[in-house]
């Protein structure tokens, strides 16, 4: 081939940083570019299946494996696949950027793992084919994309360069071709290769085989029975562990793993995990279940949605017998058979969660994690808010640590006739906020609500055991059955000073009343009838300005600032100003901007300069 068909490239600076972290973080675990380049071949037949799907010429070979031979002679190991292959374009944009997070995360990542754990973010950040040049010091990577003809060869040294050029291959598929280090010889003995991968990539459900040196049979290194078809007495914490961080692409312990068999109607196995840690990308993720569907052990697609997406968090595998081998998409959507199987799925985890929300201190790990996903469900899932409404957890204004609403319900008051809550960004700022004044007074527990989705479910969820559950910034809330302690001062007689601050604030009330949930504040708002306050902020910051009625300004007729408005009012003195600033202290008491926040600096200093 002459020179100037081959194309040379630059890999992006960040491959370059990238190349050098992989090699030198992970130097003592290099083994594992064996299970990545594996897991990768594997990964790449399971696609060429599921494209066969619909496009049946694609379908790989008879027999299709992963096959890796070492030649001592010419210092190479060889990882050939039977998988779909790549394209020129996808050689170059899958082995020559970085495809899923940047550097800086993978970087900030393995410096604050733990050495054992470095291994595993490989796969988890989606560099898992860099590994490679750990133990090489040249990739040849020929490819030739299933349904086409033409063949590319990629080529590095991996020092900040790459090569693409035209290359042969007789069938789709990837071979991937190590030109060994001298200090990586132990990867040329086949005894090594297969100790590595039985330790690695054992539950590769394809063959796994390894070229003997000298003799026409390979060997079979992995046992590949799916470990979801095993009992459970055979399988060790470590296995179930080890194919966990597999599926999951994570390197944490799992919290939970739930195992069972399904047997009478619907027959399936399932092997399901609830992570230990919240996935580094949580936010990137897709709202969307990707559970792997097997059909008899086969790989069918991580796309059926065997979960709600409120149960998005759950990694795993089911795997039925109940589904032809070349079920299609369409089938996928439609047939009764995945019906059966999502409820099922779907029950048992939420079994899982009962049974392990028992143990509180076990439970709020996981809250932590997922608690703010699993209250979507509360909000979009008719079928299952019932089941989710005694497994949400809550901070509290009246005890540390998380409470339940079965908890909350035993401790109400003599009189209390509803659950209350208040929303916001930050428990902690909740806390200490005004709106909880006479609810404190009174000793009535409000539970703190601090995730987004928060302003959204109560909507959906309006009562528990009976109970109502309603937002303190939302109408009036009923305190007066409640056993109130003697509050101090006079109530002064407010009539008048309530028209003239409402007349004051025109349009940015909808009224102005007087409270008895106030004690050391002058003021607090409170929502009209309709969307809470916290829900009106979040709209506000989606862009929605004008999204609920204006709010009510509620004032106490016990406080001394009260009392010297009405005083003024009635020795012939304007509330104009006063009213204004009584607002914008009330909107900042709840974290928010004045209305008016150049108006609010003019009067605190006037205030200032007549007090001194
Ligand atoms: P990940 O597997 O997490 O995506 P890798 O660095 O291991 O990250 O691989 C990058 C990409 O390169 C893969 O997503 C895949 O698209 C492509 N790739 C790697 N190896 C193969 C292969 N043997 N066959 C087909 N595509 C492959
Ligand atoms: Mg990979």
């Amino acid at each position: 081939m002459s020179e100037s068909t081959v194309e040379k490239h630059d890999f992006g600076a960040e491959v370059g940083r990238l190349l050098d972290l992989v090699v030198h973080a992970l130097y003592s675990e290099r083994e594992i570019f064996l299970r990545e380049l594996v897991a990768n071949a594997a990964d790449a037949t399971d696609r060429r299946r599921f494209e066969a799907l619909t496009q049946a010429e694609l379908a790989p070979p008879e027999g299709a494996k992963v096959r890796i031979e070492a030649n001592k002679a010419a210092r190479t190991l060889t990882i050939t696949d039977d998988g779909i292959g790549m394209s020129h374009d996808e050689m170059m944009q899958n082995l020559g950027t970085i495809a899923r997070s940047g550097t800086k995360a993978f970087g900030d990542a393995l410096s604050n793992a733990k050495a054992e754990d470095r291994p595993s973010l490989i796969g988890q950040f989606g560099v898992g084919f860099y590994s490679a040049f750990m133990v090489a010091d040249l990739v040849e990577v020929t490819s030739r994309k299933a349904g086409t003809s033409e063949a590319w060869l990629w080529s590095s040294e991996g020092r900040g360069q790459f090569t693409m050029a035209h290359s042969e291959r007789a069938e789709a598929g990837t071979t991937i071709v190590l030109h060994l280090k001298s200090d990586a010889d132990e990867y040329l003995e086949p005894m090594r290769i297969e100790t590595v991968v039985r330790k690695w990539a054992d539950h590769i459900t394809i063959p796994v085989m390894v070229a003997q040196e000298g003799e026409a049979e390979d060997s079979k290194a992995n046992e590949g029975t799916a470990l979801w078809r095993k009992s459970k007495s055979e399988i060790s914490e470590e296995e179930y562990a080890e194919f966990y961080r597999h599926v999951a692409h994570a390197w944490d312990k799992p919290w939970a793993t739930i195992h069972w068999r399904a047997e009478g109607a619907i027959e399936f196995s399932a092997l399901l995990f609830i992570p230990g840690m919240k996935p580094f990308d949580a936010v990137e993720q897709e709202r969307v279940s990707k559970l792997r569907l097997h059909v008899r052990r086969m790989f069918i697609t991580d796309e059926a949605e065997l979960l709600p997406a409120w149960l998005r968090f759950v990694q795993g595998v089911v795997d039925t017998e109940d589904l032809p081998l070349n079920v299609s998409r369409e089938m996928l959507q439609a047939t009764p058979v995945l019906t059966k199987i999502r409820k099922a799925v779907t029950n048992r985890v939420i079994t899982e969660l009962k049974t392990r929300s028992k143990d509180a201190e076990e439970y709020a790990k996981f809250w932590g994690n997922f608690g703010a996903v699993l209250k979507e469900g509360v909000w979009e899932d008719n079928d299952h808010r019932a089941d989710l409404a005694p497994l949400l957890r809550f901070a509290s204004s009246t005890v540390t640590g998380l409470v339940s609403l079965p908890e909350y319900v035993e401790r109400m008051k003599d009189g209390q006739e509803a659950i209350y809550y208040l929303a916001g960004d930050s428990a902690e700022t909740l806390a200490h906020s005004a709106q909880l004044e006479g609810f404190r007074a009174r000793g009535v527990e409000v539970l703190l609500l601090e995730d987004s989705i928060d302003a959204f479910w109560p909507e959906r969820l309006p009562e528990f055991e009976g109970k109502k559950i309603v937002s303190v910034t939302q109408g009036e809330a009923d305190l007066s059955k409640i056993e109130a302690p003697a509050l101090e001062g006079e109530v002064a007689d407010t009539e008048a000073l309530l028209s003239a601050l409402k007349t004051a604030l025109g349009e940015l009330v909808s009224d102005v009343r007087t409270t008895d949930r106030l004690v050391e504040s002058a003021v607090v708002l409170a929502a009209k009838a309709g969307p809470d306050l916290q829900m009106q902020r979040l709209m506000k910051r989606a862009g929605r300005a004008n999204f609920g009625a204006a709010p009510v300004l509620e004032i106490n007729p016990r406080h001394k600032l009260v009392a010297g408005l009405v005083a003024r009012l009635a020795g012939g003195g304007s509330v104009e100003e006063p009213a204004h600033m009584l607002f914008d202290l009330a909107r900042l008491q709840d974290g928010d901007l004045p209305k008016d926040p150049a108006g609010f600096a003019r009067r605190v200093e006037s205030a200032l300069l007549s007090g001194f």
